[in-house]
């Protein structure tokens, strides 16, 4: 039997799973026991999961069903404890996987999150990873500045392809959520917002079945702007993040051509419509990008399109790569667009750029394999 005609079981919920059970002849409470060895102890395969008899784990094996773990099929460290991973599925298509021990993906950098001591765990030598998932194979959007763009996009993933990327993470990594903390960010190769409803599964299944809460992902869009409305009406979300990248309708057109469908006009209203909860601001990023959007005068027009939503911006200066058009800003242009911001009361961060030597940051991942494996 191939792969691709198993039944896969990473990415079904616990209705299914019990649906799953029943349509076996068994019991609904293994439905509950498939759901937590799956998603809480991470198994790799039906025969681990000892809380089932023998006769039902060889049942699932010899009748098509595997748990459907992506392979890591290579994996690039930084200098900087970055690891990227690339990550195949059956059908032969890979995503990249970011890790960033000590990384928050730039989400916790106005401090909200300082004084978390006591969550400190002995013995690890990190006390808050990220990782950075994919939602599709490739992208449809076309930002001007971001290698994924130059593939295309190939096709969505699918739930459990989006959670198997974090379960097959933390499991070299040896992360135990909830107890350790992990934050996860949506901001790998694709669009989550032309994924909605996978992207949103995953959610729901690292939430529920994982114990990531909510309040540590963050899910990145282009401007999708109906999904934004469609975030907001969900009960159980991740943080929202807008890629904002220029400062008016002409220039966002120009390196966002998505802009010509969803204009700044758009986007903003559904932004300032965003139900944010308690103590939550909305992000938005910004990749400078030197001569083109890095103006005073660019950082003045970002200060007026933002005022009145509870958010911050997290500034990226442009990561390079080859077949991009656009220069990384001096970091003293970076200082004084952050400055401009801050001065206005726009809380501004610089986000730190994480794995550039093996080509993990943002904007960078691209399948590029020409860098050493470890
Ligand atoms: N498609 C979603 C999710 C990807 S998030 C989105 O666009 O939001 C990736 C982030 O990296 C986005 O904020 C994007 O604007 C930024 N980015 C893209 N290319 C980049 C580059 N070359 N250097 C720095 N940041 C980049």
């Amino acid at each position: 039997m191939s792969e691709t005609e198993k039944t896969v079981l990473l990415g079904l919920t616990l209705q299914e799973l019990t649906g799953l059970a029943e349509g076996l002849g068994q019991p609904a409470y293994r439905g509950r026991q498939l759901y937590e060895a799956l998603y809480r102890q991470r198994i790799e395969s039906a025969e681990q999961i000892s809380t089932l008899p023998q006769e039902f784990r060889s049942h699932l094996m010899d009748n098509g069903f595997s748990v459907g773990w992506p392979k890591i099929e290579k994996k690039f460290a930084s200098a900087d404890g970055t690891v990227r991973y690339l990550i195949g599925f059956a059908d032969g298509q890979s995503v990249e996987t970011v890790w960033m021990p000590e990384g928050d993906g730039g989400e916790a950098g106005d401090g909200t999150e300082a004084g978390d001591e006591e969550e400190k765990q002995a013995g690890k030598n990190w006390d808050r990873a990220t990782i950075c998932v994919s939602s599709q194979v490739g992208c449809a959007v076309d930002c001007q500045f971001c290698l994924t763009a130059l593939l295309g996009v190939k096709r969505n993933l699918t739930a459990g392809e989006i959670v198997g990327q974090i379960c097959a993470v933390l499991n070299l990594q040896r992360v135990l959520p909830p107890q350790q903390r992990v934050n996860v960010v949506f901001m790998g190769m694709g669009e989550p917002f032309l994924n909605y409803d996978s992207f949103i599964k995953a959610v729901r299944l690292l939430v529920e079945g994982v114990g990531i809460p909510e309040s540590r992902m963050t899910v990145s869009t282009a401007g999708i702007a109906p999904r934004i409305y469609d975030l907001g009406a969900e009960p159980m979300r991740p943080k929202l993040a807008i890629s904002l990248n220029a400062s008016n309708d002409e220039l966002r057109s120009r390196l966002m051509p998505i802009n010509r469908k969803w204009n700044l006009e758009k986007l903003m209203a559904a932004a300032r419509d965003f139900p944010l909860r308690n103590r939550e601001r909305l992000t938005f990023e910004y990749v400078l990008l030197d001569e083109v959007n890095d103006s005073v005068e660019n950082a003045r027009e970002l200060v007026e399109l933002v005022r009145g939503v509870r958010a911050k911006v997290n500034l990226i200066a442009l990561n390079p790569g080859p077949g991009i058009a656009f220069q990384t800003p001096a970091e003293e242009r970076v200082a004084q667009f952050q400055k401009i911001l801050t001065a206005a009361g726009v809380p501004a961060f610089v986000r730190r750029p994480r794995g550039r030597d093996i080509y993990a940051a943002c904007g960078q991942l691209k399948g590029t394999v020409e860098v050493t494996a470890s």
